[in-house]
């Protein structure tokens, strides 16, 4: 930020994110849990591409009683901004930053004996106890442990010093999808584990396993605590799910034409010609590329709005530029709006469609934004 302070007018490529909408969408998330559950804010990601502290401040705002991440540095940035709530680590860390997680007092999730014993160990150094939850695995085979280790796993270390037990959850592998057999079958595994782990005298206070799929649409699975991440952000994981709760896109992504002109037919267009003008096409820059994250699948293939119309991509997307074609839209010029993702006039291009375009998801549109494009905090 130092060295570009004398800068008076940025890259016209900016994300407006609407805190007010974000704000909206947690109190309307909030109203549909359990009244014996918490709300973990999931923000990992960078605050899936929104930008992980003005984010957090927001959330914390509208009634999250917790924060989730995934890396040490958002919860470390989290933090030094004044964030007080409980922050939790939803990705993995190594024992080197065992140290930095509890000067930070953030709250991770253990899986081996090995992290359990290196965490209890930083923390008798420091004086302090850190409160940790037992991941476990039901399904994902991702991370967490298998559900017939969690209860040696406890013997081993349940009363290891510096630590306190505060809470075991899953993360199911196929809710977002409907498959509610496997799903209750997951939940089950869960369910009878932690039952098994109680008898034998190993109590973890808060139980989780809800990301947005199960807070929107099962209140018999939220437990103590919901943790909702991807629908904060106004999409709700699945079409059907659209009806459910009221919730609006978060991020807009607009620019500027920086160049429109007239070519005549025959003309390839772009590095390799993959396009080529069928007749006299006007043909518009506008600058956002694959170093802000504006994917390459989307060559010859993604829209953006001008004038409240629909142009076609042309051309592949090289690193800092994207061709558009501008023919059939009247009286453009250079300096229009161009929006890559939201609403221009009565038209509108959401995260979904763009997901579409590009044969992926909705998560994977938001969170690819890179830090090089200014967020414009509304
Ligand atoms: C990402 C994540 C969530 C949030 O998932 P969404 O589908 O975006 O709601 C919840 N829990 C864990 C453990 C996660 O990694």
């Amino acid at each position: 930020m130092r060295q570009t302070a004398r800068i008076t007018s940025h890259n016209p490529t900016v994300a407006e994110v609407d805190l007010g909408a974000f704000h909206e969408n947690v109190r309307n998330i909030k109203k549909r849990i359990h009244d014996d559950s918490m709300l973990m804010a999931v923000i990992k990601t960078n605050a899936y591409g929104h930008g992980v502290v003005p984010i957090g401040k927001e959330a914390v705002k509208a009634g999250a009683d917790r924060l989730g991440v995934t890396a040490v540095e958002e919860g470390a940035a989290l933090r030094e901004s004044g964030v007080d709530v409980p922050i939790h680590l939803l990705g993995s860390i190594t024992f080197e930053q065992a140290g930095d997680v509890i000067e930070y007092e953030l709250t991770p999730f253990v899986a081996s004996t090995e992290l359990a014993k290196t965490i209890s160990a930083e923390a008798i150094k420091r004086n302090v106890t850190l409160p940790l939850h037992v991941k476990m695995d039901t399904g994902l085979h991702r991370f967490g442990m298998e559900p017939g280790e969690v209860l040696s796993f406890c013997e081993t270390c349940y009363d290891l010093p510096g630590i306190s037990w505060e809470g075991i959850y899953t993360h199911f592998s196929s809710a977002d999808e409907g498959e509610w057999e496997k799903t209750e079958q997951e939940y089950q595994l869960f369910h009878d584990t932690v039952a098994e782990l109680e008898s034998n005298g190993f109590h973890f206070p808060i139980k989780h396993v809800a990301a947005s799929t199960i807070t929107l649409e099962r209140q018999d699975m939220h437990l103590g605590m919901v943790r909702p991440g991807i629908a904060l952000f106004g999409y709700a994981p699945a079409p059907r799910q659209r009806k459910m709760v009221r919730l609006k896109p978060v991020m807009r992504l607009r620019s500027k034409l920086v160049r429109v002109r007239e070519l005549p037919p025959e003309t390839p267009v772009g590095y390799g010609g993959s396009y080529v003008t069928k007749k006299k096409e006007k043909i518009a820059v506008v600058p956002i590329g694959l170093g802000d994250g504006y994917h390459l699948a989307l060559s010859n293939k993604g829209q953006m709005l001008v004038r409240g119309q629909r142009a076609g991509i042309v051309g592949s997307i090289s690193l800092d530029q994207t061709l558009i074609d501008v023919t059939n839209i009247d009286g453009v010029s250079e300096g229009d709006e161009v929006i890559v993702m939201g609403r221009q006039g009565d038209n509108e291009i959401l995260a979904p469609q763009i997901a579409d375009w590009m044969g992926s998801n909705v998560d994977e549109v938001l969170a690819s934004l890179m830090m090089r494009v200014q967020r414009e905090y509304i």
